[in-house]
């Protein structure tokens, strides 16, 4: 069976674009599912075309990559500007100072305490774009040292979402994969008289660290070895023992006066149980991971700052290599909270059911609600490595993502609050409606429609007598009578309008009555107003949709004309991605 013409287009597009992204060589398992993404239509049927398909991208690839290029530019004209505007964002990354091209290594360390969110996508594009851009290598590491907050469903949601974001990680670790040689640079501290253990109560430590003093456990470095091992042999339970860094108790930096490096925590830790009780802290194990895994180019963000000198001195005392430290701002949006600690308690709480809810910054829930991961990447790509505290305008995320998926989406209708439209005099017609305005490949579809219609209520409202409004690729109507009741619309009622369509003329979707599904869109709102979580943050607008919008499978998207664009959620839902 030969592939109709829009396909055929679409599939040759498709294989051009991944031909020039990888050396001239489409990889046809993508373009596959490249295509069952754009054409959600065409799941069930791609199956009886696949050998045509692959003779397509088999073509292509037998092109030498200039003709690749021109027969894109000529197929699909903008598509290689785009491309390369991409490369020019890149330039947002300043080199990296001593980096050595095919020796770079940068690694990004989530904490697997919770799922991921539209900041640690930043981070770890941040660390990838480096790691590629001198060839060399990006580690992925489980940064897990707290049995009491990490579970094995997040170092799964973690690397789900990075699978989902393209980011490609040359290795995997966990640093509680190297617990046994944590303790030996830990144990080696103590004895050579660089830290020391402390028994001292929480608050004891908390306020002689806020007066700058030291405590009595600082001055004995025998009692300090006697209750090393201790630690060690199960004799302090949790909270009763802590190895502390010797800094400088009366130094400026707080950071210094003698953190901690080792609790003892008694929990169920995901990999290792219950059988390790003495963790390091993120201050330890940070600097001696990223050392001894190679890590060329640390990065993190800049609340971090105070800690750098601590990193640094952990590795001086303990004599090992220094990555060079590179820092960038967080990310955060206005009534967004981009953080874990922001997060976890709506969850915990029980006032927000899923991780993946549309209201989230998780990338469960920016995939959720329709956002393409090519547009996050290039949002981050455009803010590049800057140490401005600026919160990006949520906007400037949702202008990326438009520009991916508006020439994908259907243009379908959907009416909010319905109300009827009576036309008399209408005759009785079938028409075509255009899927998109553009792309003739995302096909139409036939609409019978008689005298009645239903429209928005917002429509309907704005409706006086005398009126001429155009219905959307249908017809003109002359408003008549608007019959309200209980402070609200109730029904329209119309004649025919003339022939002209004008600028001025107000331009509706409407809905045939006989062919219309109740329909339901989840609208999210801003999380937080100031600090506080705000009740009204989902908004559901009901109301219906042309019954062809009941034939689109979960993922679809689609642009719902005059409302914006939408995600199929399930059976006759869809969320906002964005207008
Ligand atoms: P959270 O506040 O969400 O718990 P975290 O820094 O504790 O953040 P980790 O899982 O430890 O979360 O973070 C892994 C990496 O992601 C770190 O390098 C961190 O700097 C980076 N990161 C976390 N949140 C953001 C953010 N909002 N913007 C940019 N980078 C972030
Ligand atoms: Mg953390």
């Amino acid at each position: 069976m030969p592939l109709a013409p829009d396909i055929e287009k679409l599939v040759k597009t498709l294989a051009l674009k991944n031909a020039i992204e990888h050396q001239g060589k489409a990889q046809f398992d993508a373009i596959i599912s490249k295509v069952a993404g754009s054409r959600p239509d065409m799941r069930a049927s791609i199956k009886a075309v696949i050998p045509e398909i692959k003779t397509a991208v088999q073509a292509i690839n037998a092109m030498p990559l200039d003709a690749q290029k021109a027969m894109l530019e000529e197929i699909a004209p903008g598509e290689l500007e785009a491309k390369k505007q991409a490369t020019a964002e890149q330039q947002h990354f300043p080199p990296l100072e001593g980096a050595v091209m095919g020796q770079v290594v940068t690694r990004f360390p989530p904490e697997p305490n919770g799922y991921p969110h539209i900041g640690h996508a930043k981070a770890a594009i941040i660390d990838e774009e480096y790691a590629r851009m001198y060839n060399g290598k990006l580690i992925l590491r489980f940064d897990d040292t707290n049995p009491l907050k990490e579970k094995l469903e997040y170092y799964d949601a973690i690397r789900e979402g990075l699978e989902w974001l393209g980011v490609k990680q040359d290795m995997t670790k966990n640093t509680s994969d190297d617990m046994a040689l944590l303790h030996d640079y830990g144990k080696k501290l103590v004895q050579t008289g660089g830290a020391y253990v402390c028994t001292c109560r929480q608050e004891t430590v908390r306020d002689l660290r806020g007066k700058g003093l030291p405590c009595e456990c600082r001055r004995d470095p025998a009692t300090s070895l006697d209750r090393l091992a201790r630690m060690f042999d199960g004799s302090y339970g949790q909270n009763e023992a802590i190895i502390r860094f010797k800094g400088d108790m009366a130094d400026q930096n707080t950071a210094m006066r003698d953190p901690a490096l080792f609790r003892i925590l008694e929990g169920d830790h995901p990999k290792l149980g219950s059988r390790i009780r003495v963790w390091p802290t993120y201050d330890f194990a940070a600097p001696v991971e990223d050392s001894l895994d190679g890590v060329t180019h640390a990065m993190r963000t800049k609340e971090y700052e105070l800690r750098n000198a601590l990193y640094f001195a952990v590795l001086d005392r303990l004599g090992l290599r220094k990555p060079a430290m590179i820092e960038f701002s967080r990310l955060e949006f206005e009534g967004v909270p981009v953080s874990k600690r922001k997060i976890r308690p709506l969850i915990d709480d029980g006032i927000i059911k899923e991780w993946d809810d549309p209201r989230l910054p998780t990338l469960s829930a920016f995939r959720r609600r329709g956002f393409v991961p090519e547009a996050i990447r290039r949002f981050v790509l455009s803010l590049g490595i800057t140490l401005a505290e600026t919160k990006p305008p949520f906007e400037s995320l949702e202008a990326f993502n438009r520009k991916v998926i508006d020439p994908i989406s259907m243009r379908l209708f959907f009416v909010r609050d319905p109300v009827e439209l009576v036309v008399e005099g209408a005759d009785e017609r079938q028409v075509t409606l255009k899927n998109h305005p553009t792309d003739a490949s995302l096909g139409t579809r036939s609409v019978r429609a008689g005298g009645r219609f239903y429209i928005a209520g917002d429509d309907a409202g704005n409706m006086k007598e005398g009126d001429e409004v155009r219905l959307i690729e249908l017809y003109n109507i002359k408003v008549q009578r608007v019959e309200r009741g209980d402070g609200r619309v109730k029904s329209v009622h119309a004649s025919m309008g003339g022939a002209e369509i004008r600028q001025s003329m107000q331009k509706i979707q409407w809905i045939a009555k006989d062919d219309i599904v109740d329909f339901k869109v989840m609208i999210p709102k801003e999380l937080y107003i100031g600090d506080k979580y705000n009740t009204n943050s989902l908004e559901i607008a009901l109301g219906c949709a042309e019954s062809f919008v009941s034939t689109l499978k979960p993922d679809a998207r689609v642009q719902f004309v005059r409302f914006g664009f939408c995600r199929i959620d399930g059976s006759n839902t869809a969320i906002l991605t964005h207008r």
